[in-house]
């Protein structure tokens, strides 16, 4: 695969991902495609050697692997990664009128970047749970794809300090806005319920006569595409992380050695990581156990394993650049990047970070290293919390990006490429 062919699929995954549900879902199809099964935590377990598998959790965090001879003595090479990103949530009761617009309450999840939210245009998607025509419990993704709602900014000329000192209270200025009502509706009559909305959004394809409740997220409608006078950027939402999950996948599907390898993608890295599906879970644990027969072997399989944590770094930005440490500015499209923390927010170790670069250099790709400035605090990802779970030896690596958790991030169109081949020799 060339890199051109790789980053028009990578930009094709994101744009069917706008959320964890549909991330696992498209992940589902190329392991299917890959001639990976699938497997429920449900069932018992008869493992064949050199067969892929894969299961979910809540169908937004999955984990998918490949055994080859005997993993406890060899152990398995691992890649992680999360399928969340900071996203705006709608509430459980988010029907709002003011003014004649109707209006949804959203809670905001993660770490966003609320600016760039203003003045896009949104759509919804996520998970609805409903009953149907034999009351039975069922659940479907949804996507509206359409532009359907948007948050105006306020004008420059009603906050003349705009561009010194506007803030964002996300509690009252983003609700976004989908819908003005005539001036004639009476407001009692005509206030939409969001449930009846989903409710005829999903009734002709899912035969529901009721929603009971819903995960959905706004997002924006604008797609993936390459940018720069010589298309030396991607600009796209969710490139943190989808960008590490679509590139572990592919390093897997295209990798044939018979080595043991495995992927795990978690939902709720934004939030910590603490559910049942999150990396702070027994997700990973427990498939490592039914992978390995019994406890003791578990642990023996894991002291033979490595697990690559991948998630994107920052870029030293042009007209940022006292923000990084002048040794530990990593550029783009100069190769992944090593993520070192003495105070192990990363689980960065030199036995781990040595056979990194040695990877690296067989696969022919440049690396970076990047710690954090001493007198600014550090970000953290699944890399530590799954080495203190499994107990599994770790590195955090990543692409170096701009604007993360903004609605659109910036990435490099060589480094996903770069990062693809190393995780390939990894997995060899
Ligand atoms: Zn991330």
């Amino acid at each position: 695969m060339n890199d051109e062919k790789f980053n028009f699929d990578l930009m094709d995954f994101i744009a069917l991902s706008p959320t964890p549900f549909h991330a696992v879902e498209a992940m589902i199809y190329k392991l299917e495609c890959a001639g990976y099964q699938r497997l429920y935590e449900a069932d018992s377990w008869q493992l064949k050697e050199n067969q892929g598998y894969y299961v979910s959790r809540n169908d937004s965090s999955i984990i998918a692997f490949k055994l080859g001879e005997d993993p406890v003595s060899n152990g398995i090479n691992m890649v992680g990664a999360h399928t969340d990103s900071p996203c705006l949530k709608v509430k459980p009761e988010p029907d709002m009128l003011t003014k004649g617009y109707y209006q949804l309450g959203v809670e905001v999840y993660g770490g966003a970047l609320l600016n760039p939210w203003f003045d896009r245009d949104l759509s919804l998607a996520g998970r609805v749970n409903y009953l149907d025509e034999d009351n039975d419990l069922e659940s479907t993704l949804i996507n509206f794809e359409d532009a359907i709602a948007v948050i105006p900014s306020l004008a420059i000329h009603l906050d003349r300090e705009a561009n010194n000192s506007r803030c964002v209270n996300s509690q009252t200025d983003i609700p976004p806005v989908l819908l003005k009502l005539p001036p004639s509706a009476s407001e009692e009559e005509n206030i939409p319920s969001f449930k009846d909305i989903l409710l005829h959004k999903i009734k002709d394809k899912t035969g529901a006569v009721e929603v009971l409740d819903y995960e959905l997220s706004f997002y924006d409608v604008q797609q993936p595409a390459f940018v720069g006078l010589h298309q030396d950027f991607i600009a796209s939402a969710r490139l943190d992380n989808l960008l590490s999950c679509y590139t572990g996948l592919m390093a897997m599907t295209e990798t044939s050695n018979p080595g043991s390898k495995l992927l795990v993608c978690t939902d709720h890295e934004e939030v910590g990581s603490t559910s049942a599906c999150g990396a702070r879970g027994s997700f990973l644990q427990s498939v490592l156990e039914r992978i390995a027969g019994s406890h003791e072997n578990s642990v023996r399989m894991i002291d033979q394993s490595m697990l690559i944590s991948a998630d994107n770094a920052h870029a030293v930005h042009p007209n940022f650049v006292d923000k990084h440490d002048d040794n530990h500015g990593p550029e783009i499209n100069q190769g992944p990047v090593i993520k070192t923390n003495a105070n192990q927010r990363y689980a960065t170790s030199s036995d781990t970070s040595a056979i990194f670069r040695q990877l690296c250099k067989k696969a022919d790709v440049p690396v970076q290293s990047f710690v954090v400035r001493t007198d600014m605090g550090c970000g953290s990802t699944i890399g530590p919390i799954t080495a203190s779970e499994t107990g599994v030896k770790t590195l955090d690596v990543g692409v170096p990006t701009f604007a993360m958790h903004s609605i659109r991030e910036l990435a490099g169109r060589w480094d996903a490429y770069y990062l693809f081949r190393v995780l390939k020799e990894f997995y060899q």
